[in-house]
């Protein structure tokens, strides 16, 4: 039998989870349907770097114990954000006071968390409202105006409103606005995880292990760096490192979220990369060894950092972003998160801005689901906020982007002046980069 719900949320993921949270806590009968067949699968065992918005979206919809529980299982990313040469050349630090980092209250600090245990907090207590294995097909319509869910396993649920939150590749999205394009930038980024352990920590400068920072060599490549860093006295299982990568099992490194590690993202055009290699079909080890010949005259810590990676950690990333699309006429089904304004993660919002969006929708279908405003008001106002917002975060992550993998030369020794000015005169720093907290 088809089961009915006020609301059907397609999509366990980050934005999926919160909603349904919030949802369920003001108690609106509301069902998540995943693809997944468990927990893990399909997660990828990167840090999520929270911003202070994400904090207050994740303090506003979870209940006060599982909002201890993320505080409690969170890392962190260090201090200062520094912009540095290849050669560690420090051009510009970013304090933590100018970016709320020393910020005392979880509720509007920054917080680096491990993308499983982030998934952990947010699924936790939603037993019978989580439901795996529910790989969405389409839906339809019925003359009352429900909409009715039909999924891989032949089974159907119907709901007064159909939200998709599945993601960058969206299903919901393609049957309801199928002119809503996703496109490849032509950049390419490869990723990997550097463990810290008690002996490794002390193999790389402290600016790589203290804080965040984005390398800008001359031109055409950049490198993201960010250590997620949990301290100590949490079990470390992957001490192994550099030529030990038989020790690390696939699951171990992707799955495991007790361990800290320095993540590092290599961004590049797809035209910087040698012709004669397709990517794709390189397994983490070759990427690994790829990104070492590319970045061979850097400094050698950074060498290190991507050389003593384990093989199992490394893998290549296309970089998509969805195309901005005009207002549409709001119905009873809607989108949030990466399935309507995915964009590029050069600016570390995607997650952030799909937890703003669940906390406003939840807020405006319980208001609607309570008498106190029309559902389909509520859900346009939804929409036109979260379009406003999100598509900007689109656009403003693709301009970063290329900015990042920039070929031009003259431009990118302009952008390091202009850095090093910003670094010689604090005043004009701080209020360029006094609001960077809530990004
Ligand atoms: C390398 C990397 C680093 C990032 N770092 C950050 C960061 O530091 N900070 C930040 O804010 N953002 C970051 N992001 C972006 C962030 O991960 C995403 O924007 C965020 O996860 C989007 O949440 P979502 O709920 O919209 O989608 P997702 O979290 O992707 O969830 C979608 C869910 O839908 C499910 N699903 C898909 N199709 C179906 C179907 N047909 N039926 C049922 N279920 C389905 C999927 O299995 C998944 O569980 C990063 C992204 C990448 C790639």
């Amino acid at each position: 039998m088809s089961q009915h719900s006020q609301v059907a949320i397609i999509g366990g993921g980050t934005g999926g989870l919160c909603l349904a949270q919030a949802l369920r806590r003001a108690g609106v009968s509301v069902a998540v349907y995943e693809r997944s067949r468990t927990r893990s699968e399909r997660l990828q065992g990167y840090r999520v770097h929270i911003n202070p918005q994400g904090s207050q979206a994740l303090h506003e919809c979870l209940p006060a114990e599982r909002w201890q529980a993320f505080v409690d299982t969170c890392g962190t990313s260090g201090g200062a954000f520094g912009f540095v040469t290849e050669q560690l050349d420090e051009l510009m630090l970013i304090e933590d006071e100018l970016t709320s980092g020393v910020e005392r209250d979880p509720t509007r600090a920054h917080h680096s968390v491990s993308r499983i245990t982030l998934h952990q907090v947010l699924s936790a207590g939603l037993d019978g409202v989580l439901h795996h294995d529910k790989e969405f097909r389409h839906y339809s319509r019925g003359p009352d105006g429900t909409v009715t869910c039909q999924f891989a396993d032949g089974t159907t649920a119907t709901a007064d409103v159909l939200v998709g939150a599945d993601g960058a590749a969206s299903r919901v999205r393609a049957q309801y606005l199928p002119h809503a394009e996703r496109v490849d930038t032509g950049i390419k980024t490869i990723a990997g995880k550097f463990p810290l352990t008690e002996r490794t920590r002390k193999l790389l400068p402290a600016r790589i292990v203290d804080g965040p920072n984005t390398v800008l060599p001359p031109r055409g490549c950049g490198m993201f760096i960010a250590p997620h860093d949990l301290g100590d006295g949490i079990a470390v299982t992957a001490d192994g490192i550099g030529g030990n990568d038989a020790t690390l099992t696939h699951d171990t490194v992707l799955f495991d979220n007790t361990t800290s590690y320095v993540m590092w993202v290599y961004a590049a055009a797809d035209h910087h990369y040698p012709a004669d290699v397709a990517l794709s079909d390189l397994d983490g080890r070759q990427l690994r060894d790829l990104v070492g010949r590319m970045i061979a005259d850097w400094h050698p810590a950074l060498r290190r950092l991507v050389a003593d990676s384990p093989a199992q950690s490394v893998s290549l990333l296309p970089i998509r972003t969805s195309v901005p699309v005009a207002r549409w006429e709001s119905t009873n089904i809607t989108l949030l998160g990466d399935a309507i304004h995915s964009m590029t993660p050069f600016r570390g919002i995607g997650a952030n801005t799909a937890l703003r969006d669940a906390t406003l929708l939840a807020r405006n279908l319980i208001a609607a689901f309570r008498g106190e405003r029309g559902l389909l008001d509520a859900i346009s106002d939804y929409e036109i906020q979260m379009t406003g917002y999100g598509f900007a975060a689109v656009r403003d992550s693709l301009r970063t982007a290329k900015q990042f993998i920039s070929d031009n030369r003259t431009g990118r020794r302009m952008f390091r002046i202009v850095l090093r000015f910003f670094s010689a005169v604090p005043p004009l720093k701080r209020r360029a980069f006094s609001d960077q907290g809530n990004k």
